[in-house]
């Protein structure tokens, strides 16, 4: 478990003061003029010997995407955007950020612009963050007044300026791409990559579009070194990372622990444990709505990072938004809830996503009241991946991997719920909600 000591983020509950004054006391804005002059690229050097990968669910390299950015100008801008549009269903770690510790990613917005070259960053946050704009835009007022930003900010001899600008509750707009034609003014509707935004991102300049969470944690990775962070965790999956756990957990949280702890541990240690006992944990979603769901008894012993996830489940840590279900969930409806979200959420502009997720969502409502064939089930999964990978954005992807995981996982449930509809049975239940 992740000692006291070693965790980034010291006011996640809001135990303390999150004005400057008090994120000072913390250790923040504390010689970042000296972390800056360690110059550019031993800031790209020391961000890849971190291993720190990506905190808003693909889990890229955030030192390699840094070196994509063109060392010398051609005279365009270079741009930091930071996403801060947290919308996957279960997702809340970036939030706790905002809220309670704006200082530390205001702060890596400064430093991880220095290392990029850009004079200017956006924070683009959900609509829905209206409190959290608050408090970010309290603590980005404060800075500016402190001389942290603008004209020589934090007196490194780098000008920099910060923007806050914010959503209108579209999901897709957290598509880096969409996210970046929002910030132009635009139809939130994702670009094809290539070009990544790296060449060609926010009014065609270079422009690197980074989470909340990987931001905020870089002043900390600096100060303690890349072998700091990299201590934590198994190799390729290194840190400390924000979960967010909710469902059918006593105490569903958000909390700062070491990459590849045991999901057992993750669970007992700060969420008291499943609802019921173990014996009652029914399945997870490991990392927010995007990834396949898992059967409860192969999660366990399962370790919290990317590799063994993906790897050995079929499954992904994605935001490390851990959602718990118990026995008393109707899975098939569970998974139901997010085909709909996922077809409300598409942008409609290519095909397999548009017909795909309306198409999918609809036989999933009819298993839902198991008035399907059998046959259907093996359909819906050809369907899926016919989707998968055929389409402009990650959300055609989102929309086919929880139904993956539910046809592999749970097929029993899908098969027996047709038989008892067939034979009358299902209908009173479904009936009585
Ligand atoms: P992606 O794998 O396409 O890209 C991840 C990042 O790496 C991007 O910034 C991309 O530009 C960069 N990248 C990837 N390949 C590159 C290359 N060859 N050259 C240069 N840069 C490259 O994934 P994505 O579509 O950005 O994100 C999908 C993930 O987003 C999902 O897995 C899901 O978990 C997550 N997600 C998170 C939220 C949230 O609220 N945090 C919401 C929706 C989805
Ligand atoms: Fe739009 Fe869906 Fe295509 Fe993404 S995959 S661009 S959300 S239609």
């Amino acid at each position: 478990m992740l000692q006291d000591q070693d965790r980034i983020f010291t006011n996640i509950y809001g135990m303390h003061d999150r004005t400057l004054a008090g994120a000072r006391k913390r250790g923040h804005w504390d010689g970042t003029d000296k972390l800056i002059q360690m110059g550019r690229d031993d800031i790209v050097k020391i961000m890849k010997d971190s291993g720190l990968r990506g905190r808003g669910g693909a889990g890229f390299p955030t030192g390699l995407k840094w070196s994509f950015m063109p060392k010398e100008s051609d005279g365009r801008p270079h741009y930091l955007v930071v996403n801060a549009d947290e919308s996957e269903p279960g997702t809340c770690k970036d939030r706790e950020i905002m809220r309670h510790d704006p200082h530390t990613l205001i702060e890596g917005c400064l430093i991880a612009s220095f290392a990029m070259g850009a004079h200017a960053s956006y924070i683009y946050i959900r609509g829905e963050y209206i409190r959290e704009r608050e408090a970010l835009q309290a603590a980005i007022d404060e800075a500016y007044e402190a001389g942290l930003l603008g004209k020589n900010a934090a007196g490194s001899g780098w000008d920099f300026d910060l923007y806050l600008t914010h959503g209108a509750g579209a999901y897709i707009c957290g598509e880096e791409t969409a996210l970046i034609e929002s910030l132009e003014g635009k139809k939130g509707m994702p670009r094809m990559k290539p070009p990544f935004p790296a060449g060609a991102g926010l009014y065609g300049c270079p422009t690197t579009v980074n989470n909340v969470e990987s931001i905020a944690v870089v002043p900390t990775i600096l100060r303690r070194g890349a072998d700091w962070f990299a201590q934590f965790g198994r190799p390729n999956n290194a840190g400390t990372k924000l979960f967010a756990i909710s469902g059918h957990v006593n105490q569903p949280c958000v909390v700062e622990e070491a990459m590849s702890i045991s999901f057992e541990e993750l669970i007992d240690k700060h969420c008291g444990g499943i609802r019921g006992g173990w014996d009652n944990l029914k399945a997870v979603i490991p990392g927010g709505s995007s990834v396949p769901c898992v059967r409860g008894e192969n999660m366990r012993d399962a370790i919290m990072d990317f590799d063994y996830l993906r790897g050995e489940l079929g499954s992904g840590l994605g935001t490390a938004a851990v959602i718990v279900m118990d026995q008393s969930t109707d899975i098939i409806k569970a998974i139901w809830r997010l085909s709909a979200f996922y077809k409300h959420e598409s942008c409609g502009q290519c095909t397999p996503c548009r017909e795909g997720t309306g198409w999918m969502m609809r036989v999933m409502d009819r298993l839902v009241r198991g008035e399907a064939e059998v046959e259907e089930i093996d359909m819906l999964f050809d369907v899926t991946k016919q989707v998968e990978g055929h389409t402009i954005c990650a959300l055609g992807d989102a929309a086919a991997w929880p139904i993956q995981g539910l046809i592999r996982n749970f097929r029993d449930e899908i098969e027996d719920r047709i038989k008892a509809q067939k034979t009358g049975r299902v209908t009173a239940a479904l009936a009585a909600e």
